[in-house]
């Protein structure tokens, strides 16, 4: 049984000791938001972006955010401290344990649950050959923008593009790119990264906002614009990106080579920027 250290309500316990009622609002509705938040050298990534789209999607789900962003940071350090190498933070609230009735509760406290996991590198022949994608509708709801606990679809999503032998879905709206299943979506044409705006129908992913970034601090064009399915089988390169995934090359679509089938050379520029701005996370870390 793993000791591994977790945070519920409060208290720290080892995770096989964690219990949560069956009547828990996110066990019995998916009535919950969370975050995932890496941790470098035991250093929180982009921190103030994480608590922002937290509260962000507390306040649209209208659950109150039950602690200071003191608190949360005192949580992580906990967790931290008793774990090694880079983590990854889970964070999870529901809206808490009542009656099984759709309205909300007249009286109850969010479920508090957090943990850390090992982040392991991605590995060295995904960087090298890619990875395979498919495109597929998005059957999703109309507020992609919460980041809530309740994935059935993007799990459903997922799943097909496995069973196509493909690592993430591509979803498609009405002609248009949203986003992968857990990911965000880039192309390039012509020298140009674009990416689609934020709007409900994609989370705005940090790792995302970073790569927007990254691109104009090094000027690279990029351009936040809507990508139609026909734009994404004609681009030079596709990428997704997300916390745990970083920036990753798509190089097969649907079975099909993207251009030459090879990881592109605006994503190299674009990966080893991402590594030297996690490198200086570390050195700061150490200094
Ligand atoms: N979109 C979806 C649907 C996701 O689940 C994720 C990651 N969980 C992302 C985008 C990427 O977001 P981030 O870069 O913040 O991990």
């Amino acid at each position: 049984m793993s000791d591994k250290q977790i945070f519920l309500n409060g208290e720290y316990m080892p995770i096989a000791e964690a219990r949560v009622s069956v009547l828990d609002r996110g066990f019995i509705f998916g009535d919950g938001v969370y975050e995932v938040i890496p941790a470098y050298g035991h250093k929180t990534f982009r921190l103030g972006e994480h608590f922002r789209r937290l509260n962000n999607s507390l306040s649209a789900v209208q659950i109150e955010n039950p602690y200071t962003e003191k608190q949360w940071a005192e949580i992580f350090t906990t967790l931290l401290t008793s774990a090694q190498g880079d983590q990854s933070i889970y964070l999870h609230i529901t809206r808490g344990v009542a009656p099984r009735d759709h309205g909300f509760p007249a009286q109850t406290s969010p479920t508090v649950f957090v943990m850390c996991s090992p982040m392991t590198a991605t590995a060295a022949t995904l960087l090298e050959h890619g990875i395979a994608a498919i495109t597929l509708d998005d059957i999703r709801w109309q507020y992609c923008r919460i980041k809530s606990i309740a994935l059935l679809p993007n799990i459903l999503l997922r799943q097909e593009a496995i069973d196509n032998d493909a690592m993430e879905a591509i979803l498609i709206r009405d002609g248009f790119v949203t986003e992968g299943s857990a990911s965000n979506m880039f192309i390039v044409k012509g020298g140009v990264i674009k990416t689609p705006p934020h709007s409900d129908q994609l989370l705005p992913g940090i790792t995302r906002d970073l790569i927007v970034e990254l691109a104009h601090q090094h000027k690279m064009a990029c351009e936040e614009t809507s990508i139609t399915e026909q734009e994404l089988l004609g681009a030079d390169e596709i990428w997704l990106s997300s916390s745990t995934k970083e920036v990753l090359p798509i190089t097969r679509l649907n079975g099909k080579p993207v251009a030459n089938g090879k990881p592109g050379p605006v994503w190299k520029a674009m990966y080893q920027h991402y590594q030297v701005y996690k490198q200086q996370l570390r050195d700061q870390a150490n200094s």
